[in-house]
């Protein structure tokens, strides 16, 4: 078959990434063929055409390339990856067919562009590769140049992928899928030598331009990790064709310094999102933060994703706050300054790509033109980190000067168009700019003077794309028109003419106009390449910039709500006075959260089970101290009136399969697989919040499984255990277990009703209130009545003399053989019953005979 040159070079583009859409740039048009077509037209609810009329129909989608944005938007987040070809010659310029070429691969993990970039949350891109027993990890932000890479344990794959939350992560062809991956991420095989040792740290060496990767202070058992990073780098090269300058170095990321937040965890907590929609509002980040940039609300991110464990490292965090806090008004004037500076991160990676438009440049400039206030602001401050921060803002005042000459007021969005360098910049482009307006100043004289000439007082200059400048006369008039006039067109009301001494001066004022939008193109690569060769000073700047605005917006937070600076310790202890939830805190208004106070650690007890009956606010109390510990680590103050914090190494929340049920996934096997991860893992300076664990199965079966984790993380683990659980039989463990200590959420009955009080008291909650919480939620009394009847037959049954659980009666001896689990007795045997409802005077030995055999038959059967 005869394919059209234009086709042919479509199919060429098309082999060179089989497994992309391809966006095929036609004038104004990006089109689709075949298949692609297909799909587009699907996911984008774009009309299917097709080309060529004849036998072999091709069919064809496109879209206006002004639309570009919105559309790779859909279909990235669709899960395609898209390739653009564009045309890379000026289309009037070639002879011949347009060259076109693929100018780069737009995937999940690899987006950069604005538009398609929420500016609060980092994009990454993530690659794994796996062996036996370890795990290497390397992630990269290509908007802003971050690269990092480190080895884990290959059991902590699933969790250091639920930190780093990448949008596309690269796996060899030959691995198995990791089978970590959360929900949304996409998935991208690679070819397995891409991942191979020596090809990984060829690719590094080479764009590091080093010779080894020494100075990274990666070592000889991070080999996995370094082939990972190999991997991403190979695949950015590959997709983006264009310069990764901005990405200056790999980071050995060091698991130790951080706590460690398991998945389930961060899901649990609702850190960064909430379990119900994923949404960042309503989650803990969603909550405090307060910064104004968009750097700042990214780095916020970071830091509450990766809490710190060193007390020093906290404090010097703590100390810069606390200073912040004391200083509202220095606190105002930087978030003035800070939220008039732009992305910088951002920017400086789109100016090192070459995808920075004069408006880009315009806002480095402005943001530069913030920085001498701003490290003004913070020179001579106590804290060290301020300190840092103000050494780290560079003002870079030589290429502030250079932009703030060059560029205009207002710069447009495109390059090529002109416009945006200011007069007195370059004579050279003054003197072009003369002559245009010159010449179009010559040419409204003409008019007026042929007008004049001629006597045709309605005479007009006009202009179009096609005819240049012509004079326009109505048909009204058109017997005046001097002989010397060459007619060109013919419009609906008028003539329009053209005469040579127009044509002369349409000539150089077109042709000046043409060079200086050239020369401006020029000057824009110079000043573009001005700003590149600054990226490593402007990265270092905007990374002090970040974290400046995290810290006043974590002051703000302090203050506004009414945190408390926390004090750090190294012993395993909780102390909190009037401490808050600070999500639920802040969404039901100042005021109406009732605070709660908590000891945990030494004479205190470090294992604390909280009773009450549902809706009380149990799940509310023990993440409300989870939340505090990950804020206080992180360098935060925390919502309570006085904090003492022991520093956990890790944090581990589970909430029981049924309360997790809105998820709609999660079954008692997650429970429990889950349950098993921490009673391994958890160890003596740990914090563990389990909320109704075991409540997923029967009664029987939850219960037992719950006192027994209760009892395995305070005998053999030792940790700080905040346990929250509607069975009320484990309130005996207390009894028992020296370190337990009950809690209760108070409720008051007003006839027949409870009144959630939602305050923690010392004690066990004498009875669960359920039927209570039924009424509320408007169960019929007849079956509220019924349900009092059984419960009152249970309890007699459950229920020792003195009312406690015979769960919990002990005799004497070890504990283990104490318990008396009648709670747990199977019913007893009917053949029991039978036995003793048996006259054995009355029963011959061949009625004996013939009734075991029956039970013997029933036994079996
Ligand atoms: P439980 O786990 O005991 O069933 P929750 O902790 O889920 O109860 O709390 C139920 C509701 O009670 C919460 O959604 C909240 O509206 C309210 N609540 C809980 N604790 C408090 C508190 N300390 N102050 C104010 N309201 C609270
Ligand atoms: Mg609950």
């Amino acid at each position: 078959m005869l394919v059209s040159p234009m086709m042919q070079q479509y199919e060429d583009a098309k082999a060179a990434c089989p497994d992309a859409l391809l966006l095929f740039r036609m004038g104004d048009f990006y089109e689709l063929f075949h298949e692609d077509a297909r799909e587009a037209a699907r996911v984008l609810g774009l009309a299917l055409t097709s080309r060529d009329k004849g036998e072999k129909r091709t069919p064809m989608a496109g879209f206006p390339y002004h639309q570009l944005d919105a559309y790779l938007g859909k279909l990235i987040a669709a899960g395609f990856r898209v390739a653009i070809c564009e045309q890379v010659e000026d289309a009037k310029a070639a002879k011949g067919l347009v060259r076109r070429e693929v100018t780069r691969i737009v995937t999940a993990g690899t987006v950069t562009d604005d538009a398609l970039l929420d500016p609060r949350t980092c994009n990454f891109l993530a690659a794994v590769l796996e062996n036996d027993t370890q795990a290497g990890i390397a992630w990269v932000e290509l908007s802003t140049g971050k690269f990092q890479a480190a080895c884990f344990p290959r059991a902590r794959l699933s969790d250091e992928l639920a930190r780093i939350a990448p949008a596309e992560c690269l796996a060899s062809e030959e691995a198995r899928a990791p089978s970590a991956l959360g929900e949304g991420v996409r998935l991208t095989r690679r070819p397995a030598w891409s991942f191979s040792d020596d090809i990984a740290r060829n690719v590094l060496c080479k764009h590091f331009a080093v010779s080894t990767l020494d100075g990274f202070g990666f070592e000889d058992g991070d080999t996995l990790a370094v082939c990972a990073a190999g991997a991403v780098l190979g695949y950015l090269v590959e997709t983006q064709k264009a310069s990764l300058a901005h990405i200056q170095a790999l980071a050995r990321y060091s698991p130790g310094a951080t706590l460690e937040i398991d998945g389930a965890t961060r899901r649990s907590l609702e850190i960064t999102c909430t379990l119900r929609d994923g949404a960042r509002a309503g989650s803990l980040l969603g909550v405090i933060d307060r910064t104004v940039t968009a750097m700042g609300s990214r780095l916020l991110a970071d830091w509450l994703a990766n809490p710190l464990v060193a007390a020093s490292a906290i404090d010097k965090r703590l100390d810069a706050v606390a200073e912040l806090v004391a200083e509202p008004a220095l606190c105002d004037v930087l978030v003035d300054h800070l939220r008039a500076v732009y992305d910088l991160e951002r920017l400086v990676a789109r100016v090192v790509t070459l995808r920075a438009s004069p408006r880009d440049l315009s806002f480095v400039c402005r943001t530069l033109a913030r920085l001498p206030q701003v490290k003004a602001k913070i020179a001579a401050r106590h804290s060290a980190l301020l300190t840092a921060i103000e050494g780290r803002l560079d003002l870079c005042c030589e290429l502030r000067a250079s932009l703030e000459r060059a560029l205009a007021d207002e710069c447009p969005l495109v390059s090529r168009e002109g416009g945006f360098i200011r007069d007195g910049y370059s004579s050279e482009l003054d003197g072009l700019r003369d002559l245009t307006s010159g010449g179009k100043r010559w040419i409204a004289e003409y008019q007026a003077a042929e007008a004049e000439r001629s006597g045709i007082a309605n005479l007009k200059v006009g202009f179009n794309k096609v005819f240049g400048y012509y004079l326009e006369v109505t048909h009204a008039r058109g017997s005046s028109v001097p002989g010397h006039y060459i007619r060109k067109q013919t419009v609906k009301n008028a003539e329009r003419y053209i005469t040579p001494e127009l044509k002369e001066h349409e000539e150089r004022v077109l042709a000046a106009d043409e060079q200086a939008r050239e020369l401006e193109y020029t000057l824009f690569c110079q000043l573009r390449e001005e700003v590149a060769a600054h990226a490593p000073r402007l990265q270092r700047t905007a990374g002090a910039l970040a974290e400046l605005d995290v810290l006043v917006g974590l002051a703000d937070l302090a203050r506004k709500r009414g945190y408390c600076r926390p004090t750090m310790v190294e012993e395993s202890i909780l102390q909190i006075v009037d401490g808050r939830h600070p999500v639920l805190d802040s969404l039901i208004g100042q005021g109406a959260f009732v605070p709660n106070d908590l000891c945990c650690g030494g004479a205190d007890g470090f294992s604390l089970l909280v009773t009450g009956p549902n809706m009380a606010g149990k799940s509310t109390f023990i993440r409300q101290v989870a939340l505090m510990t990950l804020l206080a680590q992180m360098g935060s103050f925390v919502p309570a009136r006085s904090a003492t914090i022991g520093i956990a190494d890790r944090i581990f929340a589970r909430v029981g399969a049924s309360d997790e049920l809105a998820r709609g996934q999660s079954t008692f096997m997650v429970e429990m697989t889950e349950t098993a991860r921490i009673l391994n893992l958890a160890t003596p300076r740990s914090l563990v919040i389990l909320d109704e664990i075991g409540r997923g199965t029967s009664t029987y079966d939850g219960l037992s499984l719950a006192w027994a984790v209760v009892e395995f993380l305070h005998d053999r683990v030792g940790c700080r255990t905040l346990f929250a659980t509607h069975y009320h039989e484990l309130t005996q463990l207390a009894g028992v277990l020296t370190g337990l200590r009950n809690l209760n959420v108070a409720v008051r009955e007003w006839e027949d009703d409870v009144v959630f009080l939602h305050k923690i008291l010392p004690g066990a909650a004498d009875k669960s209130y359920g039927i209570h919480v039924a009424r509320l939620a408007g169960v019929p009394g007849w079956v509220l009545e019924r349900a009092k009847q059984i419960l009152a037959q249970l309890e007699n049954e459950h229920l020792d003399a003195k009312g406690r659980a015979k769960l919990a009666r002990t005799n004497s001896g070890s504990r283990a053989n104490d318990l008396q689990l009648s709670l747990f007795a199977a019913e007893e045997h009917p053949m029991i019953e039978a036995l003793r409802l048996l006259q054995l005077d009355e029963t011959s030995p061949r009625a004996a005979h013939d009734w075991l055999a029956e039970w013997k038959e029933r036994i079996r059967g």
